[in-house]
């Protein structure tokens, strides 16, 4: 059985105190016990998320790290560092890292293993560029971001793994992928895993759908047979938002 996961990426969003609130407020709304949640505050909130969410079923991820392992690296965040402050699941690939830290395909697949030797889970995203799309190279696209990180990773390490395919035109625009859409790229990835591994892996690994989910869509993006839950930006920072995204499962 997949796990349903539903993560909020807050981005360069909230300080200590409005994360304290946001906490707070997503504590005291209920939630199916089937599904995860992470939250990946800011670094300088992580400590304090993992205090306040002790003993919750809520996890806490970070949104990036540094592919080195320490060192003159200066304003980075090392795979131990993160372990050190009991955080063992980070966001990579995510498209505004692509797009404005000049993230590669190749770097980010030096941060997985790195990532994976540290024992951590990866939230692994990718997704093609508006152009990519119109141009009906998106398959191909998101096949080779998949191939160049994560494809040579022996199958013991797909355990740590979720997949959060995040179309860069649907990420912050309030344009979404159509639930076929969605559903169209998630069967082609579970495809590309049986490819490349087998129907054990395919069937075992979560891919979340990230772009503009709301409460008033997420019901039907979430019900495609592939889409193990969601990515969640904007919507992820209002607790009545991001848990009506939860319960629409
Ligand atoms: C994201 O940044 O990963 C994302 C999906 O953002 P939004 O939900 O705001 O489109």
């Amino acid at each position: 059985m997949r796990e349903k996961i539903v993560t909020g990426n807050w981005k360069m969003n909230y300080d200590e105190s409005q994360t304290i609130d946001l906490l707070n407020n997503l504590k005291s709304i209920k939630k199916p016990n089937d599904i995860r949640v992470i939250v990946a505050p800011a670094f300088t909130q992580l400590s304090k998320s993992k205090e306040l969410l002790n003993e919750t079923s809520f996890s806490v991820a970070a949104q990036n790290m540094n592919g080195a392992i320490s060192g003159a690296y200066t304003g980075e965040i090392s795979a131990d560092m993160l372990k050190g402050i009991g955080v063992n699941t980070v966001i990579l690939g995510h498209s505004e890292r692509r797009s404005l830290f000049h993230e590669t395909d190749e770097i980010l697949a030096e941060k997985v293993r790195v990532a994976l030797d540290a024992d951590m889970e990866v939230i692994f995203c990718f997704g093609e560029e508006l152009e990519q799309r119109r141009s009906n190279i998106h398959l191909e696209v998101v096949e080779k971001q998949l191939k160049v990180a994560l494809f040579d990773l022996p199958r013991l390490l797909w355990k740590n793994i979720i997949l959060a395919y995040e179309p860069v035109w649907a990420i912050g625009t309030g344009e979404t992928a159509s639930p076929e859409q969605a559903q169209e790229m998630h069967s082609y990835i579970r495809s590309l895993l049986v490819l490349n591994y087998d129907e054990i892996i395919a069937d075992s690994v979560a891919i979340l759908y990230g772009g503009s989910v709301k409460p008033n869509n997420a019901k039907e993006i979430f019900s495609g047979t592939d889409v193990d839950g969601g990515l969640i930006g904007g919507a992820s920072l209002n607790a009545n938002d991001f848990m009506a995204i939860v319960n629409a499962f």
